[in-house]
């Protein structure tokens, strides 16, 4: 069975986002063909989409998994709905928690349900500032190095608000 390397984008702004990040931190090391490798400093972010919510909690995964990409991400939403996810038909409102695959190995998946790399990966500096952080040289598949987009990208007001514990 093979092991791939992931990055998993993790975002939350309702019903105490810090114990719900640690918390899906728990849960995603407790299943056991994914083990957690690292994961980022916590960041506060202003919400992307409509601003009638509060702020964001953000950080970054890295996580290595025998899981099949599709598996990954039946996974990763059963985490989201443990910790109350409700689904709605607008974009990107209010959620207490949001996992997000970014890069699994160095896979370009086109799939209904999954794309990856994650679309919004290189505009969003919630996802580039915490994966730079603990993955500087990483390249994105099909698009080069992370780095090459961190200038570019959407600031959303980003503050680190605690640091990574090594
Ligand atoms: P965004 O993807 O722009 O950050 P979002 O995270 O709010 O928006 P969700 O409501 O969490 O979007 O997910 C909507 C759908 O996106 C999911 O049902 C899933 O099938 C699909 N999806 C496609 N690619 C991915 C990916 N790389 N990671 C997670 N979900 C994905
Ligand atoms: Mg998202
Ligand atoms: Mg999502």
């Amino acid at each position: 069975m093979s092991v791939v390397t992931c990055f998993v984008g993790i975002g939350s702004n309702l019903n105490e986002p810090s114990r719900r990040i640690a918390e899906s931190i728990t849960a995603l090391d407790n299943i056991s063909a994914v083990a957690l490798e690292c994961v980022s400093s916590l960041y506060q972010t202003d919400p992307m989409g409509p601003a009638d919510q509060p702020v964001y909690l953000n950080a970054v995964a890295q996580l290595s998994t025998s899981l099949a990409p599709l598996a990954l991400l039946d996974t990763l939403q059963g985490v989201e709905n443990e910790q109350g996810r409700v689904r709605t038909n607008e974009r990107w409102t209010a959620r207490t928690l949001d996992l997000d695959l970014l890069l699994y190995g160095d896979q370009q998946i086109d799939h209904e349900r999954l794309t990856v790399p994650h679309p919004g990966m290189t505009v969003r500096s919630f996802v580039l500032v915490p994966l730079l952080e603990i993955a500087p040289d990483i390249n994105i598949p099909g698009k080069g190095p992370a780095a090459d987009y961190r200038a570019t990208c959407e600031d959303f007001g980003i503050q680190c608000v605690e640091k990574r514990h090594d």
